[in-house]
């Protein structure tokens, strides 16, 4: 592992970590959001956020367009105040009503979408930027071992108009974490990647953030990526925090069908409740907490939906399984979408398979729901237990 991970700090920052400016030893930091209020004008972009990101940890931000993530990074980096609430970093406030640190005194990285390098510096001299309280050769030679460490040493005396998308994203993640951040703030830092590029960038660029030990909170509108990146996922909307926990947490027990919408694709149905259970045609299904007569809604993962064509049993034992007719099948590369009307439901189900033999449209089919793949909510989406 490079050594400028661990060289030591000669001075900390009134956070208790190393000042930006200074080359020292990541310390893991706590960073805990109390009530944080932001508001332009009549619109509150955060809306009383509460939230603690434990030492080393990666949190993802997931959520609609417009609904505070930005700004939550903006104000955890001391660029905007917050209107009300407090931030602190390890137990210090850094922003709220007896305190505004400044950005550079903070112990705070913070990376860009769009990157932002500087097309008139070099590449080296680019990283070197947050290191300006050293002399300018031990900033060079902070800023050479870390190209070194993300494979761009080579460049260092270019400018960054000749690099890819790709290597541009590394000199911008080497540029934020060179003066090792307590804390490390992504806002969608791999949207500018094709795909391709994308999975071995996020890979790399948690390797990098591990290594470190920072506290990092990385914005993204893709759940799968926050998934594959987060030790935890926070959804926000409206400003307000909906849900946290792991990944499988939110898919398997979604809060709101909000979130459940945002983890797999669901069919939805109303339903009414009928002494704490919902009647399907393919059983009975609890509804704890609802009340009798109720309407709610009931959601069925596309791929909680097994299909095979009507004459064969396909393992499901002989002819048992609703009855249905594919009416459309789409194929989807690693899965195919079916829509099927089926016996005893008003509206046709979606179906997702692994791509295999497709059924052909107008084909009988036999369809097995798994219950597991089954969600209640109420009419309101929102879940009161
Ligand atoms: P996106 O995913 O599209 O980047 P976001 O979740 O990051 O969105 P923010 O950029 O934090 O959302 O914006 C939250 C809300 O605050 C939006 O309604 C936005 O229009 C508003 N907003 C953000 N910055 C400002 C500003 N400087 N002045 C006025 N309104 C703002």
């Amino acid at each position: 592992m490079a050594n400028w991970l661990f060289r030591k700090s000669d001075s900390a920052s009134v956070t208790g970590v190393p000042r930006r400016a200074r080359a020292g030893a990541t310390f893991a930091a706590e960073l805990t959001f109390d009530n944080v209020v932001k508001t332009y004008g009549e619109r509150n972009a955060l809306d009383h956020f509460s939230l603690v990101v434990a030492p080393g940890e990666v949190v993802c931000l997931l959520g609609p367009s417009g609904c505070g993530k930005t700004t939550l990074l903006r104000v955890t980096a001391g660029i905007e105040r917050p209107t009300g609430g407090r931030i602190l970093i390890n137990d210090l406030e850094v922003a709220g009503s007896q305190r505004f640190m400044q950005p550079e005194d903070r112990g705070v990285g913070l990376m860009f979408q769009d990157f932002a390098l500087f097309p008139h510096l070099t590449i080296v001299e680019n990283v070197a930027f947050g290191l300006k309280a050293l002399p300018r050769e031990d900033a060079r030679r902070e800023a050479l071992a870390i190209l070194s460490r993300v494979g761009l040493e080579r460049y260092a005396d270019q400018y960054p108009h000749i690099l890819s998308g790709g290597q541009q994203q590394r000199i911008a993640l080497a540029r934020a974490i060179v003066p090792r951040p307590a804390v490390m703030l992504m806002d969608e830092p791999f949207s500018g990647l094709d795909v391709q590029l994308r999975d071995a960038m996020q890979q790399e660029t948690l390797a990098l953030i591990r290594e470190t030990r920072a506290t990092s909170v990385i914005v993204t509108h893709h759940p799968e990526e926050a998934m594959r990146l987060g030790d935890r996922i926070v959804v926000m909307r409206a400003g307000k925090l909906v849900q946290t926990g792991r990944a499988e947490d939110l898919y398997q027990r979604p809060a709101e069908l909000f979130v459940a919408r945002l983890f797999s694709e669901i069919n939805e149905i109303e339903a009414r409740v009928d002494a704490g259970r919902i009647v399907t045609p393919f059983g009975v299904v609890a509804a704890p907490g609802l009340d009798n007569g109720a309407s709610a809604i009931l959601c069925i993962r596309e791929r909680g939906v097994g299909l095979v064509s009507a004459p064969s049993n396909g393992g499901y034992g002989s002819a048992t399984g609703l009855m249905g007719r594919v009416r459309d099948a789409k194929f989807l590369g690693d899965a195919v979408r079916y829509e099927v009307g089926v016996q005893g439901f008003d509206q046709p189900l979606n179906v997702r398979t692994a791509a295999g033999l497709q059924i052909g449209k107008g084909s009988e089919v036999r369809l097995h729901i798994d219950p597991e793949q089954v969600l209640i909510f109420p009419s309101n989406g929102v879940k009161t237990s």
